[in-house]
C-alpha cells in the first residue's frame, strides 16, 4: 500500500526519481560467442530459385571447391504462361562447377522442393541425393517415371544422421509442415553455421512427427551466422492454427453429413489426406480417390505402411453407385477451381463416372490462392446450382490450416537461434520484406537481413556478411520436353499472339532487280478488326511499301534488312494508332530466276 503510493508521489514530481523503487527484472539472453576459422576464402550463400517467388526452391551453399545444394523444386506455370509445362531454375552455375558439386540435400517431399531434381539430373551430375523417407520414396518414384534412376543414388536421412566433407559439416532438425518428414538443415561452415528452416510452422498438437526444439535452442547457443527461413506467411499475424484441430473439425463435417462426402485438398497436404481417408474408414464410407497427384501421394504412403487401410475399402469411380450414400467418401483435387481438375469436370457434368446429386455435400478443406479466388467461385457456384451444400473454409468453422508459419512462430524461430545474419526466403518479395522487419522486431540486428533476388550471392567472412556478385539465375520454362531455354523465346511470342494478336505482311521482290514487284499484303489475325480498319490498312502498306523500297535502293539490300525494316516502320504506327503491340511476321516471296 505504502509503496504504490509512493509511485504515485514520484508520478507527480518526475524530477525527483526515485530509481531505487522501481527496479525490472530484465533477463539477458547468453551472449553468443561466435568462433570463425582463420579463412580468407568466403563462404558463398545464393539461390537459384525460391526468392521473389514460391516456387522452384534451389538454394546453394558453397566453400572453396565444394558445393552442396539444398532443394531443387519445380514452379508450375501460372495461366499468363501459356503452354509451359513448368518453370526450372537455370542450372548454369552447377553445369559450369560440375565438379565442386558433392551433394544434393532435400528438406522435404513437396514439389516445389523435389519437382525440379529430374530436369536438374539431365544437365548435371549429382553424386548422391540425401532425403527424408517420404521425399526418398517420392524422388525415386519420379526417377523411375523418368528413367533417371541409374543417373544418382537416393539415400535417406534421419533425424540425428550428420554428413561430413573436407571443410562442410550437414545436420537436420525436424520441423512440422504439412507432409510427414520435413526437415530443417545446419550446414556448419569455416565462416560460421547456416540454418535452412525448409518450410515449417510450430504445430504443439501436429498430426505427425514433433519438432525438435532442442535441437533448435542448442544450435542457437552454439551460434547460427545465417539464418534462411520460410517467409511464406510473413504478413500473416499471430500463430497458424494446429492440424489436430482441423481434422476434428472436418470429423464433426462427417458427423453431419447425410449424403455422399466429397472432399477436395491440396494434394501437397498428406498428414490431412492420411486423416480425412482414416476418418472416412471410421464412418464405414468407401473411398474413392479422383485426381492424379492425390492417387500418387495415396500410393506412396500406403507401400510406406502410412495408411493401414485395407484395399478393398478403396473402390473405383465406376462403382459408386453400387453403395448407399451414406457409405461414399470422395477425396478429389481441384481445390483452386483448376478448369480440367475431377472437381471442376464434376460440376460441369463432364467427369465419366461421378456427377452432383442433392443431398451430396462438397467440402473444400483448402483456401484460395490469390489469383484463383474468381475460378474457386465460379466452381462453388455451379456445384450449389447442381444440388450439393458447399462448405469452404472459414473463420468459423476451420477446416484448412497453412503449413507455414505466422509471424508469432517465426519471433519464436529468432528466440530460438538469434542468428547473426538473415536471409529470408520462400516467398514474394514483400514477403521477404516484412519477414526482415519481423525479425529486427525481435533480435535481428538492424542491416543484417537480406532481402536477395535469384541469383544475388551472398558472401560470408569472419563475421561479415555482403551480397556483391550475381549469377545467371533466370527462370527457365520447359515446353514440353524442351528444358534449353529456347521454350522461353516461343512462350514470349504466345504471350504477345495472347494479348496483341499477329501481323503477317507479304512483299513481293525480284532479288536480281531490287524492284518491290506488287502492293504488301497486309494480314491481321486477333491485333484488330480489318474491317473497321480501312485506313489503317492503307497506311500500313504506304509505310511498308517505303520501307522496303529505301532498303532496296540501298547499296546491298538483304532479305534481313528488309524483315527488319518492315518491323522498324510498322511497329510504332500500329502502336500509336491501335495501342497494339502484336508480332509481326514479314514474308518475302522472290521472284525465282528462272521466271525470267
Ligand atoms: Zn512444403
Ligand atoms: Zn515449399
Amino acid at each position: 500500500m505504502e509503496k504504490n503510493l509512493k509511485v504515485t508521489e514520484n508520478k507527480q514530481s518526475p524530477a525527483k526519481p526515485d530509481e531505487e523503487e522501481i527496479k525490472p527484472f530484465v533477463f539477458k539472453q547468453k551472449e553468443v560467442k561466435r568462433q570463425y576459422a582463420t579463412t580468407q576464402i568466403p563462404t558463398k550463400v545464393f539461390a537459384l530459385g525460391g526468392l521473389e517467388e514460391i516456387g522452384k526452391n534451389t538454394y546453394v551453399v558453397e566453400y572453396d571447391n565444394e558445393i552442396i545444394i539444398i532443394d531443387a523444386g519445380v514452379k508450375f506455370p501460372d495461366a499468363t504462361m501459356l503452354g509451359v509445362n513448368a518453370v526450372i531454375p537455370d542450372y548454369s552455375y552447377l553445369v559450369e562447377n560440375q565438379k565442386k558439386i558433392k551433394a544434393l540435400f532435400i528438406t522435404h517431399g513437396h514439389e516445389d522442393h523435389i519437382g525440379g531434381i529430374h530436369y536438374l539430373l539431365k544437365q548435371v551430375d549429382i553424386p548422391v541425393i540425401y532425403a527424408p523417407e517420404l521425399a526418398s520414396a517420392l524422388v525415386r518414384d519420379r526417377l523411375k517415371e523418368n528413367k533417371l534412376t541409374g543417373k544418382t543414388v537416393v539415400k535417406e536421412y534421419v533425424a540425428d544422421d550428420i554428413w561430413k566433407s573436407s571443410n562442410l559439416r550437414v545436420s537436420f532438425a525436424a520441423l512440422n509442415h504439412s507432409i510427414p518428414d520435413a526437415f530443417g538443415i545446419l550446414v556448419e561452415t569455416p565462416n560460421g553455421n547456416i540454418f535452412s528452416t525448409g518450410d515449417y510452422k510450430f504445430d504443439w498438437t501436429p498430426l505427425g512427427h514433433y519438432t525438435e526444439l532442442n535441437k533448435l535452442a542448442a544450435m542457437g547457443d552454439k551460434g547460427i551466422e545465417l539464418l534462411m527461413a520460410d517467409s511464406t506467411n510473413a504478413e500473416v499475424e499471430g500463430y497458424t492454427p494446429s492440424e489436430k484441430g482441423i481434422i476434428e473439425n472436418i470429423d464433426q463435417l462427417f458427423l453431419k453429413a447425410k449424403g455422399r462426402i466429397m472432399i477436395t485438398t491440396f494434394a501437397s497436404n498428406v498428414h490431412r489426406i492420411q486423416h480425412i481417408i482414416e476418418t472416412a474408414n471410421r464412418y464405414g464410407r468407401k473411398i474413392v480417390i479422383l485426381g492424379r497427384s492425390i492417387e500418387r501421394i495415396i500410393k506412396i504412403i500406403r507401400q510406406m505402411g502410412h495408411l493401414k487401410i485395407s484395399e478393398k475399402e478403396f473402390i473405383k469411380p465406376n462403382d459408386i453407385d453400387k453403395y448407399p450414400d451414406n457409405q461414399i467418401m470422395v477425396i478429389t483435387t481441384g481445390s483452386q477451381g483448376e478448369p480440367m481438375a475431377a472437381l471442376s469436370r464434376i460440376a460441369t457434368g463432364k467427369h465419366q463416372s461421378v456427377n452432383i446429386k442433392p443431398g451430396d455435400t462438397v467440402i473444400f478443406s483448402s483456401s484460395p490462392i490469390p489469383g484463383n479466388r474468381a475460378d474457386v467461385e465460379r466452381l462453388t457456384n455451379r456445384l450449389t446450382r447442381v444440388g450439393a451444400v458447399v462448405i469452404e473454409n472459414s473463420a468459423n468453422n476451420k477446416i484448412h490450416s497453412s503449413g507455414h508459419a505466422s509471424q508469432e512462430e517465426q519471433k519464436l524461430l529468432f528466440s530460438l537461434l538469434r542468428p547473426n545474419y538473415f536471409m529470408p526466403m520462400h516467398g514474394e518479395f514483400r514477403m521477404l520484406k516484412k519477414h526482415v522487419e519481423t525479425a529486427e522486431s525481435v533480435n535481428l540486428e538492424p542491416g543484417h537481413g537480406f532481402v536477395m533476388a535469384n541469383g544475388d550471392v551472398l558472401e560470408l567472412l569472419n563475421g561479415h556478411a555482403k551480397v556483391e556478385k550475381r549469377i545467371e539465375a533466370d527462370a527457365i520454362y520447359v515446353d514440353g520436353k524442351d528444358m534449353t531455354g529456347q521454350a522461353s523465346n516461343v512462350i514470349r511470342e504466345r504471350d504477345i499472339l495472347s494479348r496483341d494478336g499477329l501481323i503477317s505482311v507479304v512483299v513481293s521482290i525480284d532479288s536480281q532487280t531490287n524492284k518491290l514487284l506488287s502492293q504488301p499484303k497486309i494480314i491481321s489475325r486477333g491485333s484488330f478488326y480489318v474491317r473497321d480498319s480501312g485506313n489503317v490498312i492503307g497506311e500500313s502498306i504506304n509505310i511498308v511499301t517505303n520501307a522496303v523500297l529505301e532498303v532496296l535502293n540501298s547499296p546491298k539490300p538483304t532479305f534481313g534488312a528488309i524483315k527488319q525494316a518492315i518491323k522498324q516502320s510498322l511497329s510504332p504506327y500500329i502502336f500509336k494508332t491501335k495501342r497494339r503491340n502484336p508480332l509481326i511476321i514479314p514474308v518475302i516471296l522472290n521472284k525465282k530466276p528462272s521466271d525470267k
